[in-house]
């Protein structure tokens, strides 16, 4: 019998271990409960079937359901000095960065594309809550720092996703310079008449809303998302009052006239697109004026003198030719 334990058995047990059954086909509705096969899910880009709760999506998700025929490029972002306080709580700093970049396959939680937005180029930028909760650290600043000068050379609008618990706490008092850098980059954005879109989703909380997340000229959030700088439960214990329902949740915001729409993740490819789509007719048409001013004041200065006059009037006949008329 002991060919049957020893040799037969484990080979039994190879074969069918070799067929994979992974444990992760179901995921279970953190909202309403119900449980949901993967692959419909992914195909309903994370957005529960049977309540429309919005689970979070990684910055690939994003991109290619954004972007024309899902193609764009994702930039290089600039590096950052690692762990520069040698940082340890209960872990290493450099531990967790190096278990967040294994689970992810990123180097931070923030990354950048550009491409084309229903013909129009857009330059979009995705904060990865699964990254160490999307926290806003050197190297997030300089993604998005890196995001608005990307925008700037390309005359392109700027859309933000973000999802964050707030600055990273392990690179200290760096992490809160970002704020004021990252509100910076918005400013050049905004002198150099970009738009600045920010599509808020759940959760933007902290640093992160205290902020870029707020700064923008059009504020999209997700359904149900969780809009805050401090969160309920901090406040609650604060104030001791309980909450009203839907507290910092984005339809409570919208209502309060804290954001300008809520968008379903269905519709948000449309939404964007229209509204880029706007805003940049509106752009071609400001170049133009641009463009036109200088002609118009040129004429008026000759104007005076009957001879300039004709030959104002001689030049708007023949258009076609203004260098001749010139002299
Ligand atoms: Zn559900």
């Amino acid at each position: 019998m002991n060919w049957l334990t020893n040799k037969v058995l484990p080979k039994i047990r190879d074969w069918t271990n070799s067929r994979e059954t992974p444990d992760n086909l179901w995921v279970k509705c953190p909202a309403c409960g119900q449980m949901l096969f993967h692959n419909d899910l992914a195909a309903n880009q994370n957005v529960c079937s049977h309540c429309e709760h919005h689970m979070r999506v990684g910055p690939q998700e994003r991109f290619q359901a954004l972007f024309d025929d899902a193609k764009y490029d994702v930039i290089e972002l600039p590096e950052v000095q690692v762990d520069p306080l040698k940082f340890r709580d209960s872990k290493k700093y450099t531990d967790r960065l190096k278990d967040a970049r294994h689970k992810t396959g990123d180097k931070d939680a923030m990354i950048v594309a550009h491409g084309k937005l229903a013909g129009n180029p857009a330059v979009v930028g995705v904060q990865n809550f699964n990254f160490m909760g999307g926290s806003l650290g050197m190297a997030v600043g300089e993604a998005i720092v890196a995001a608005a000068k990307l925008a700037i050379l390309q005359k392109a609008p700027l859309i933000l996703f973000t999802s964050a618990g707030g600055a990273r706490m392990q690179e200290g008092i760096l992490s809160l310079m970002q704020m004021p850098r990252t509100t910076v980059a918005v400013q050049r954005l905004k002198e150099a008449k970009l738009p600045f879109i920010v599509v808020l989703t759940d959760p933007t909380t902290g640093g992160v809303t205290a902020s870029y997340a707020m700064l923008g000229d059009i504020q999209i959030s997700e359904p149900g998302a969780l809009i805050c700088f401090a969160g309920p439960r901090v406040i609650e214990e604060t104030i001791r009052e309980k909450l009203p329902e839907g507290f910092q949740r984005a339809e409570f915001l919208l209502e309060k006239g804290m954001l300008d729409m809520v968008v379903h993740r269905h519709e948000m490819r449309d939404t964007l697109a229209n509204i880029v789509d706007l805003l940049a007719v509106k752009m071609r048409k400001e170049d133009n004026v641009e463009i036109l001013k200088p002609k118009k004041a040129a004429k008026k200065e000759e104007a005076p003198t009957a001879e300039g006059a004709a030959e104002a009037e001689k030049a708007d006949d023949t258009s076609d030719k203004p260098t001749e008329t010139k002299d």
